[in-house]
C-alpha cells in the first residue's frame, strides 16, 4: 500500500515497530490476534490493526502539502478533516480555518470566500450542492480534494445500481458528513433512502410488505429520502450500500433482511429484478479494525481503552464490540486518565463524557486491551500506553539556560507545550530560566497548560545594574522587574524563586541595598543564596576578589534573614488553603510522615496514611507553616 508523508509527531516509534513486525510475520493479515506487550505489573494487548488508515494518511499528506505550496493564501477546510480533535487542532494551529462545523453550522459565510482562496474537501467527501457553490466561486475542487478513494468507491457502486433503476438504501448516520455526501451523490442517479440500523431496516421491510402504511414511511423517514420519493414505485427495486465506517455485522444483517423481504414479496425466481446484489462497501480499515476488536474481545483482558475522536463512527463501533465483553473506556487522549483512581471517558449511550472511579482493578497484574479508530494518530496511543505503563508523575526540563532552547524553527515554549500535551496527566517543570529568554510566548504557554507548574526559577544574582554588567548577565534590573510584573499579569498565582550572590567583586553597600530592594519588590517564595567565590573560566575570575569575607558573610546573612521573613509571610498566608501535592518520599525527620511538593515547588509534610503512597497526588489543607515547609492534612 502507498506510503504517505505525514508529520513525525503523529507517529510513535514503538507502535510503528509493532506494526512492521506484525506485517512481516503476517503480510496477508490472516491473524487478527493482538500483540502482547508485558512490562512489570501491566500486560498490554494491542489490537492487530488500528490507527491511521489509508484515507486519513492521504488526507493529512494533502493538507500539509497544501500549506507548503501556498504560503500566501488563505486555506480553508470545509469542516473537520477527519474525526479527531488532535489532528484538527493541529491543522488549525498551522493556519487552516474551518468553514463549518460537523452539523453544517457555518463559521465563515460563503460571501467571505473567493477565488483566491483554497478550500480543502475532507476525507469523507462533500455534497454535490457544496461542490457547486465552490465551482460557482471559481474555486478549484480537484487539486486539494482529500476525499478517500474508499468513500468514492461507495458513490461509484451506488451510481452503478442507480443507473439500473434500483433505489439506493444507504446504511449510515443521516447527520454524518460521509452519509450526507453519499446521499447527495446517490440521489443524482436514482432515489435514495438513509436507514440507521437494523430496527429501521425492519420498519422498512414492513412498509415494503404492506404491513405499515405509506404515510408512516413519510413520517418515520422524514428528511432521509430523496426528493419526490414515491413509496409505491421507489421500493420495488432496491440495493444496499453503506457508509464505509458502519458495523460490519449490522450491515450484513440489514442486507440479509432486505433480501429476504424482496424474496417474500416477489419470489426467489424474480429476486435479481428487485434486489441488487451489492457487495459490502465497508472499507478495508473498518473491516480490519473491527476484526481486530473482535479478536481483542476474545481475550481475558480486565478492561479496554478505545482511543479516538468521540464523533468518529468507526471508533464508536470498536467500543460497541469491546463493551460486550469487558469495561471499555472510550478516551480521546491520555489526559482523560486523570489519576490511577479516576478516568473521564465518553459514554456512547449517554453521548457525554462521564467520570468513572477505581477503574484500575485491584490486582497484582492487570491486562489492558488497547485499540484506536482510523483517525487516531499512533503517537496518542503511545502516550496512553506509556503513562499507564510507566507511572511517571512529574517531568522537569532541565538546563542551565533551558529557555534559550531552539531547534529548527521551534523554541522552548514550543518544546514545553509539546511536552505538556504529550504527558497531560504529569506535572511539567523547567529550570533554570534566563531573564533574557523569558518570552511572552513562554509565559502564555505556562498560563495555558494546567499541567505546567506556575512556578518560575528566575535567577536575579544582584539588584545592581553595574554588578549585573560585570557579571555579563545581559539584562538590567528594570527589564527583570518588568518580566516579573508581566508574568504575574499573565499567569495567575505564579510563584518565583531566584539565585542571589553576595559580595561579588567591587560590590558596594549601595549595590547590596539594591539587591535587598529587589527582593522586597519581587517577594520570592524561595531563594538559593551564596557568598561570592571565584570560579575558574568565568569573566569574574580575572577580577580582584576585593570584598572581605566578613562583609560577604554579613551581607549574605542580611539576604538570608530577609528571604526567610518573606517566605514565612507568604507561607503563613497559605494556612487554610488547599494544595495538590505529589508525595515524593518519607519525611526526613519521621517515618510517620510523607514529604510532598506543591505546584509552586514548596515542601509539604503530611501524615502517613493507607489511602496514599509515594508517587500519588494528594489534595491537602495547609494547617501550619514555617519559612521553609508547609504542613497539611489530606482532604
Ligand atoms: S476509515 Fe476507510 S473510508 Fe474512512 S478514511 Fe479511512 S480508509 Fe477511507
Amino acid at each position: 500500500m502507498k506510503k504517505f508523508d505525514i508529520p513525525i509527531h503523529y507517529k510513535s516509534s514503538v507502535i510503528s515497530e509493532i506494526k512492521v513486525k506484525r506485517k512481516l510475520e503476517d503480510p496477508r493479515k490472516q491473524d487478527f490476534s493482538p500483540t502482547e506487550l508485558e512490562t512489570g505489573k501491566v500486560k498490554l494487548l494491542i489490537a492487530r490493526h488500528f490507527g491511521f488508515c489509508y484515507g486519513v494518511e492521504n488526507a493529512i499528506e494533502i493538507a500539509y502539502k497544501t500549506l507548503k505550496e501556498n504560503p500566501n493564501k488563505r486555506i480553508f477546510l470545509l469542516s473537520e478533516m477527519i474525526h479527531n480533535p488532535f489532528v484538527n487542532e493541529d491543522l488549525n494551529a498551522n493556519g487552516i480555518s474551518f468553514i463549518m462545523d460537523n452539523y453544517g453550522n457555518q463559521f465563515v459565510n460563503w460571501d467571505e470566500i473567493n477565488s483566491n482562496d483554497i478550500v480543502i474537501i475532507p476525507a469523507f467527501g462533500t455534497t454535490l450542492e457544496i461542490e457547486n457553490i465552490l465551482k460557482e466561486k471559481n474555486i478549484d475542487t480537484k487539486t486539494y480534494n482529500t476525499t478517500c478513494p474508499f468513500v468514492e468507491k461507495v458513490w461509484n457502486r451506488a451510481a452503478l445500481i442507480g443507473k439500473e433503476n434500483f433505489t439506493i438504501i444507504i446504511h449510515g448516520k443521516a447527520k454524518h458528513e460521509e452519509t450526507k455526501a453519499t446521499f447527495s451523490h446517490a440521489s443524482q442517479n436514482s432515489k435514495a433512502l438513509i436507514i440507521k440500523d437494523i430496527n429501521e431496516a425492519e420498519i422498512l421491510s414492513k412498509i415494503i410488505l404492506g404491513e405499515l402504511s405509506k404515510n408512516f414511511f413519510y413520517k418515520f423517514f422524514e428528511n432521509k429520502f430523496s426528493k419526490d420519493f414515491d413509496v409505491d414505485k421507489d421500493l420495488l427495486k432496491i440495493g444496499v450500500v453503506n457508509q464505509t465506517t458502519m458495523l460490519a455485522s449490522e450491515t450484513q444483517a440489514i442486507a440479509d433482511l432486505l433480501k429476504e423481504t424482496m424474496i417474500k414479496k416477489f419470489g426467489e425466481e424474480n429476486l435479481k429484478n428487485h434486489f441488487a446484489d451489492t457487495r459490502d462497501t465497508l472499507c478495508y480499515a473498518t473491516n480490519d479494525n473491527q476484526s481486530s476488536a473482535i479478536a481483542l474481545s476474545e481475550t481475558e483482558a480486565d478492561f479496554a481503552f478505545v482511543i479516538g475522536g468521540y464523533n468518529s463512527s468507526n471508533t464508536t463501533h470498536l467500543v460497541e464490540i469491546l463493551e460486550e465483553k469487558f469495561p471499555t473506556y472510550f478516551i480521546s487522549d491520555a489526559s482523560k486518565m486523570i489519576s490511577k483512581d479516576e478516568i473521564k471517558h465518553f459514554d456512547i449511550h449517554k453521548q457525554k463524557e462521564i467520570i468513572t472511579k477505581s477503574y484500575l482493578p485491584n490486582k497484582d497484574k492487570i491486562t489492558i486491551a488497547i485499540t484506536s479508530g482510523a483517525s487516531c494518530p499512533d503517537s496518542i496511543v503511545d502516550e496512553v500506553k506509556n503513562l499507564e505503563q510507566r507511572g511517571f508523575k512529574e517531568v522537569t526540563l532541565l538546563g542551565q539556560n533551558v529557555n534559550s532552547y531552539s531547534f529548527e524553527d521551534k523554541d522552548f515554549a514550543d518544546l514545553l507545550a509539546a511536552s505538556a500535551k504529550a504527558a497531560p496527566s504529569m506535572r511539567i517543570r523547567f529550570t533554570t530560566s534566563h531573564p533574557q529568554d523569558l518570552s511572552d510566548k513562554l509565559l502564555y504557554t505556562i498560563a495555558e497548560h494546567e499541567n505546567i507548574c506556575n512556578y518560575i526559577h528566575l535567577p536575579v544574582q544582584s539588584g545592581s545594574n553595574r554588578i549585573l554588567e560585570l557579571m555579563n548577565r545581559t539584562y538590567t534590573i528594570e527589564h527583570y522587574l518588568n518580566l516579573i510584573d508581566k508574568a504575574r499579569k499573565i499567569i495567575s498565582n505564579v510563584s518565583f524563586s531566584t539565585d542571589i550572590i553576595a559580595g561579588f567583586p567591587t560590590e558596594t553597600e549601595e549595590d547590596h541595598q539594591a539587591t535587598l530592594n529587589v527582593m522586597k519588590q519581587v517577594r520570592y517564595d524561595g531563594a538559593y543564596m551564596f557568598k561570592y567565590s571565584a570560579r575558574e573560566g568565568t569573566k569574574a575570575y580575572q577580577m580582584n576578589d576585593d570584598v572581605s569575607d566578613e562583609i560577604k558573610t554579613r551581607r549574605l546573612n542580611e539576604i538570608i534573614d530577609l528571604q526567610q521573613k518573606i517566605s514565612w509571610e507568604i507561607n503563613q498566608n497559605l494556612i487554610g488553603s488547599e494544595e495538590l501535592i505529589l508525595i515524593e518520599s518519607l519525611s526526613k525527620k519521621s517515618d510517620d510522615f510523607y514529604s510532598g511538593r506543591t505546584d509552586s515547588n514548596k515542601i509539604c509534610i503530611v501524615p502517613k496514611n493507607d489511602n496514599y503512597k509515594i508517587g500519588d497526588y494528594v489534595k491537602v489543607k495547609i494547617n501550619r507553616a514555617t519559612s521553609a515547609t508547609l504542613f497539611g492534612d489530606p482532604i
